[in-house]
């Protein structure tokens, strides 16, 4: 039931979502942006912890032995599930006014590149491979999100998809293109406009479980001229 569950979920968060608007937007859309698009229906998947150590626990009690007591576990779940996917639904179709002014407007460091969290805020989840395209750094909603370094956003829109509310963003890092996305974050907390261009560590937005996600987390790819670089490495080895 539980897998059943997450679908449940997912699947009232999909259908409230629009289709990839920047495709619409008139940003210009290159070779990167196209991989991107095509990246994301399957960009996004994750594990929470809690719901994994979870399953255990609720194999350990299901004691029922009687097809009457089955049935009655059965709809228990199902009710239970019901719960859960209208709670998810809930938290993440509820808009935030969120007050930059409570935050740090750039990130500290003084680097070329930033880590897009603050260091200490967030634990590192899953990274790319099998068709994820990003890692998933798992934060509290509301941890503020900074652009990994100068550029100009190429995408912002509160539904890019699978990708949820988003930003893009294109840099030149050592001489470099690179083109950085940030998703899942939470409704209304955008902070930047397709357009604008931001600053190494520029408040960008918040942190939050919009689109294809079942639990609070910036999703954050690194592409270099469409290439896909992994995240935490290039970090550890440029970000300060
Ligand atoms: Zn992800």
């Amino acid at each position: 039931m539980r897998s059943i569950a997450i679908f449940g979920a997912v699947g009232v968060l999909v259908a409230g979502i629009a289709l990839p608007s920047f495709a619409s937007s008139g940003a210009p859309v290159d070779a990167t942006a196209t991989l991107q698009q095509v990246a994301f229906d399957d960009a996004q998947s994750l594990v929470v912890a809690s719901q994994a150590t979870a399953a255990p626990l609720d194999r350990g009690t299901y004691t029922a032995t009687t097809p009457e007591e089955i049935a009655e576990k059965k709809e228990k779940e199902a009710a239970a599930a019901r719960a859960a996917a209208a709670a998810a639904a809930s938290v993440a179709s509820t808009p935030r006014n969120f007050n930059p002014g409570n935050y740090e407007l750039v990130s500290p460091g003084s680097g070329e590149v930033r880590y897009p969290l603050p260091q200490g805020s967030y634990n590192q989840g899953r990274t790319i491979g099998g068709g994820h395209n990003g890692v998933d750094m798992l934060a509290p909603q509301g941890t503020p999100i900074y652009s990994t370094a100068a550029g100009v956003v190429r995408a912002s829109a509160e539904s890019i998809g699978g990708y949820g509310v988003a930003v893009m963003i294109d840099h030149v890092v050592g001489g470099q293109s690179v083109s950085t996305t940030y998703g899942h974050m939470t409704y209304g907390s955008r902070q930047v406009q397709a357009g604008q261009s931001v600053g190494a560590g520029q408040l960008i937005g918040f942190v939050g479980s919009t689109g294809r996600s079942t639990a609070n987390h910036l999703h954050f790819e690194v592409w270099y001229g469409g290439s896909l670089v992994e995240p935490y490495s290039w970090l550890a080895a440029n970000a300060g």
